[in-house]
């Protein structure tokens, strides 16, 4: 147990998204070969739509694709937070669904968030708390939206590829463009929570904690300077621009998380 919720609070990654929107030539798209959304009837929803899950789809951005709120897609597959999907993974979607922040996901989220509290009972405990008084929720979900803390860019702000949609995928943060072997500051004080290069398409990665709620990732390092666990000071080198993972040249793909939703880094960044 211990290890899975380890892994879990480490792997915020998965639902990572990617840089290479434009196909690489000569580049396979394996993916092609998984059939595409099919509509299926089952006993409980007339029309439940099935998704293979592709290379750097998250759940978020298969959300955004059917406009489905994604916790829900999650509760409806059993898919624990952080939501991890792999490739191939098969999805029922409920197009009928609304968009709303459902009691189990916040309760999914709050059971992470606690996860540092040392007594078990007692993070249930919270949980319970929370979930049972609604107002209290939305405020405490407020509260932890609102970070207020700015953030350094981590590098010369030279952004060759903008936070949002492109084409029918999401990009979940920034390109900025820069030389191989520049080095990478932390966006912020923190811990860092991953510094591995497991999840593929992101290269060498590194991930850090700030305060409760919020994370920095640091994708397609040419090194990772700092290991996971580290604590971390805003302006510290943590790596160094590379191109690992699926990268066409040299860049870091910067994203800011705020718990697993991506928002746009600009905003909490300098202005250029
Ligand atoms: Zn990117």
């Amino acid at each position: 147990m211990v290890v899975i919720a380890r892994l879990c609070s480490l792997i915020i990654l998965l639902a990572l998204g990617a840089c290479v929107t434009t196909p690489v030539p000569g580049y396979k798209h394996t993916y092609k070969q998984t059939p595409k959304h099919t509509y299926q009837k089952s006993s409980r929803q007339k029309k439940a739509v099935i998704r293979y899950v592709r290379p750097h789809d998250t759940l978020y951005s298969i959300g955004n694709m059917f406009d489905v709120d994604y916790k829900l897609i999650a509760k409806r597959n059993h898919i624990p937070y952080p939501y991890n999907v792999y490739v191939g993974q098969r999805l029922y979607i409920n197009r009928t669904a609304p968009k709303t922040d459902d009691p189990t996901a916040v309760k999914i989220r709050r059971l992470a968030f606690t996860k540092k509290s040392t007594s078990k009972k007692h993070a249930r405990k919270q949980v319970k708390k929370k979930v049972t008084t609604h107002k209290k929720v939305a405020h405490h979900k407020k509260k932890a939206h609102s970070y207020s803390g700015k953030l350094r860019w981590p590098i010369k702000p030279v952004v060759t590829s903008k936070f949002g949609r492109r084409g029918s995928r999401m990009h979940d943060g920034i390109d900025i463009g820069a030389k191989e072997g520049t080095p990478i500051h932390a966006a912020a004080g923190g811990e860092v929570v991953y510094s591995d290069s497991r999840l593929s398409g992101y290269g060498k990665l590194i991930i850090i904690r700030h305060g409760k709620n919020l994370f920095t990732a640091y994708g397609h390092n040419q090194r990772n300077l700092v290991k996971k666990g580290a604590k971390v000071k805003a302006g510290d080198v943590i790596a160094r621009v590379g191109h690992t993972g699926r990268a066409t040249g040299p860049h870091l793909h910067f994203e800011v998380r705020q718990g697993s939703t991506p928002v746009n880094p600009i905003a909490y960044l300098p202005r250029r």
